[in-house]
Parts: C-alpha cells; sequence; structure tokens
C-alpha cells in the first residue's frame, strides 16, 4: 500500500529525495526496493547520510486519513486494532507524512517492550491479565500504515532482534503469557554501521529478511563542496580554492591505506566552519590558510584512526599535521590537484 502511494511520486520524480546530494545508485535501489515494499537496510559508514536519506522518505509520504485517537494509526476503510474493530462508527484524522516515520534509535538497552510493547499491571488487575486493555503497545504499532525506522539495528541487543525476526517472519509476537498478533502494514527501514565493532552481529536469518542499500562517501569534489555548502554553517567568507582545498584534503585522508577509520562528511564540514570561526576570532572577513591549518587536529584527531602498526610508532596528531605538511602546505596544492584529478584518483 505505501508502494503503491510512492509509485505515483517516483514516476513523476526523478529525484524526490532531494536532502541527498549525489548518492544516485543508492536513491534507485532505495526507489526500487521502496516500490515492492521490501524491507530495507541502509549500510554505510557514519556520517554518510544513511538517516538523512531515510528520512527523506518520510518527507515524501502523503497525507492519510486515520481514525482519530488509534494508537495504531488505524485507516476507517480497514481498522486492525481491537478498540477500532469493535466501535462501528470512527471520527477520522489526518495524519501526515512525518507522522507515519516512527523512528527507533538502536541501543543496547532497548528492550522488547520498548518495541512491541508491555502489559499495564494496574490496568492488568482492573480488566484481567489477558485483556486487550491492559496492553500498551510498543512504537511497532505506531508504524502501521508507516515506516519503521530503526537506526543502528546492530547495536540493539540479541534478544530484541529476535523478537522482530518473530514478527517480521510471522507476524506474531509474545510478551510474557501474550501472543500478540501483529497484523500490521508497515516497511522497516534500518540503518547499520559496517565498522561498528562493538555490536550485535546480525542473524543470517533476520539479514535475509532484508535488502541492503549501500551508502558511500560523496562520489567526488565538486558532490563534497555543494554538501558542504548547504549544511556547513556560514559566518566568514572562504574563497573557492581554499574550500576545494579543504575537500581535498578530507578526501586524500580517505584514501590513505594508514587508516583504519576515515574521516566523514562531517569533518570536511566541520574543517569549513572552524576555519570561519578562526578567521573571524582574527579579525577577518575572509579565511585564510592559517585558518584551516589551525583547525585541522582539533576537527579530525578523533574521526581518523590509524592502522595498529602506524598507531604504535606515531600519535594521531603528529600524523595529522605531517599528512596535511606534506600533502597541502609543502605542495602547490592546486597542481597536485590538477594531476589527481586527471588521473580520476579523487572520484
Ligand atoms: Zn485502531
Amino acid at each position: 500500500m505505501i508502494s503503491e502511494q510512492l509509485k505515483e511520486i517516483f514516476l513523476k520524480n526523478k529525484d524526490p529525495f532531494t536532502d541527498i546530494l549525489g548518492q544516485d545508485s543508492a536513491k534507485q535501489s532505495l526507489k526500487s526496493a521502496l516500490l515492492m515494499d521490501r524491507h530495507i537496510i541502509i549500510v554505510g559508514a557514519p556520517g554518510i547520510g544513511k538517516t538523512t536519506l531515510a528520512k527523506n522518505i518520510a518527507k515524501i509520504l502523503p497525507n492519510i486519513e486515520v481514525i482519530e485517537g488509534c494508537s495504531y494509526h488505524c485507516m476507517p476503510k480497514d481498522p486492525i486494532c481491537p478498540s477500532c474493530r469493535q466501535e462501528p462508527k470512527h471520527k477520522s484524522a489526518k495524519l501526515t507524512g512525518i507522522k507515519r516515520f516512527i523512528r527507533i534509535q538502536g541501543s543496547p538497552d532497548l528492550t522488547v517492550e520498548d518495541l512491541l510493547g508491555d502489559i499495564d499491571p494496574i490496568k492488568a488487575l482492573k480488566f484481567g491479565p489477558l485483556s486487550l486493555e491492559a496492553f500498551t503497545p510498543g512504537k511497532i504499532f505506531k508504524a502501521n500504515n508507516g515506516i519503521l525506522f530503526f537506526d543502528e539495528l546492530n547495536r540493539c541487543p540479541e534478544k530484541l532482534q529476535n523478537a522482530l525476526l518473530q514478527v517480521l517472519e510471522e507476524r506474531k509476537a509474545t510478551i510474557g503469557s501474550y501472543d500478540v498478533d501483529f497484523d500490521l502494514n508497515f516497511i522497516f527501514i534500518s540503518t547499520m554501521n559496517p565498522e561498528d565493532t562493538s555490536t550485535e552481529k546480525l542473524s543470517d536469518v533476520l539479514l535475509d529478511r532484508f535488502d541492503i542499500i549501500y551508502m558511500d562517501y560523496p562520489e567526488n569534489m565538486d558532490i563534497e563542496k555543494r554538501i558542504v555548502l548547504m549544511k556547513g554553517k556560514k559566518i566568514t567568507n572562504v574563497s573557492d580554492e581554499l574550500i576545494n582545498l579543504i575537500v581535498y584534503f578530507i578526501r586524500l585522508l580517505r584514501q590513505d591505506n594508514n587508516l583504519e577509520k576515515k574521516p566523514s562528511v562531517r569533518a570536511t564540514i566541520g574543517l569549513y566552519e572552524r576555519a570561519q570561526s578562526n578567521a573571524l576570532l582574527r579579525g577577518r572577513k575572509n579565511v585564510q590558510f592559517e585558518d584551516i591549518k589551525d583547525a585541522v587536529i582539533s576537527v579530525l584527531s578523533h574521526r581518523i584512526r590509524l592502522k595498529p602498526s602506524i598507531r604504535y610508532l606515531q600519535s594521531i596528531e603528529d600524523y595529522i599535521k605531517e599528512q596535511f605538511h606534506k600533502n597541502v602546505e609543502a605542495t602547490k596544492w592546486q597542481n597536485h590537484l590538477e594531476t589527481e584529478q586527471e588521473a580520476g584518483d579523487l572520484r
């Protein structure tokens, strides 16, 4: 049903995801998966725009009519929750696209009850332990007729992953002595950072319920520059040449084989913003080279990580300084940039 609503939008508009620049292949896969009501995992490094892309779907979802006050977002012609089913007459209300997008932040503390719901002990005493009145629906029910967006699925405990699998597979879940039917109509979208090693591995059976969409760093310098200009704050002037320098240096680090953790677009934006504040604090309206140089360590030292073999020989601060000096300061970096671009290395 969501696919029906999106079909028209996708056929009319070639690029409905305007919050993300570039990423054409990820966008194409996303549209294709959504048109078939597939559940999706967006995979990519931090700061690549996974959440932004997912949230962009909410922006384009059309408004729908739902039954007023129902926490399951039942539609008048097809109510699924017991109370709407019992009640023959309903008042309807408008549910906006944004409200059809329910977000859950994956974390080790997240419980099955947060997701699925729980039994209210006081109501259970009053109405009986197996009464539906005693059941408080979890977030998954709010996603009915919409999208359940699960940020960082692999950060949540295994127990929750199993409960989720049961819901996706059997459309059923067991909560305490309850068997809850999930006659829900929703698309499940989640994100995953493959470099996050502190997390639970998703089981093969769970992964089998999803299609994967990969997102990578901005495809080329030009797109990354446009992202920086679009998302970054602007308080002083930065010449085109110096924006190029910032983007060039970050993209160079991404190709550095000594790094096991690469800088994201947040690093590029960070360097762009901090160079400006440095200039302002020095009483200037225009950013100069030294303003960028002075921001490099503070913006980058925690955003990148050296491979162990290098890490024990050199501190990250020294490494950044050295790279900046070697590749930017000591060379006529612009010439460097031209040759790199011709070689296609930075694409
Ligand atoms: Zn209802």
